[in-house]
């Protein structure tokens, strides 16, 4: 059985019990889950937070120096290049799944291991870790709307 913390496109927070991630990809395909808030197929699981806690004797100071402006990527791209970051993260960073928002909080308080982790986290956290100074960044999902 696993819980994922869902999300529809109004903003409805809440819970979904599957019996296995296959079952929850299923259902979501089918469109077979929706909002007990207000009833819209449009779910999605919490986006995907990640933290790398860098010591602040590594950090380089910000450069000045002006750089030639990039193009912006295309969508095709983007999409691409998040595919990219996502399988780094799955090989390299601690899944701490739900718990991210303490655990982001106490490597940053130097309370526990210095690591790499990622996991979700509900907006709210996102904002509570923004105000304490918390590094973090959250990453869009790879699979684009369709
Ligand atoms: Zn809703």
């Amino acid at each position: 059985m696993v819980v994922y913390n869902l999300i529809c496109k109004k903003k409805h927070q809440f819970e979904g019990w599957f019996p296995s991630f296959e079952d929850f990809q299923k259902q979501a395909e089918k469109k077979l889950i929706s909002c007990p808030t207000c009833g819209s197929k449009r779910v999605e699981k919490m986006p995907h937070a990640c933290a790398v806690h860098v010591k602040k004797e590594q950090s380089a100071p910000p450069k000045k120096t002006e750089q030639p402006a990039a193009t912006p990527p295309t969508p095709a791209e983007f999409k691409e290049m998040l595919l990219q970051v996502h399988h780094y993260i799955k090989q390299n960073f601690e899944d701490v799944g739900s718990r991210f928002a303490d655990e982001a909080r106490q490597i940053h308080q130097g309370k526990t291991e210095e690591r790499p982790i990622h996991g979700t986290a509900t907006p709210k956290e996102t904002a509570e870790l923004a105000e304490e100074g918390v590094p973090f960044v959250t990453l869009p999902k790879p699979e684009l709307d369709s």
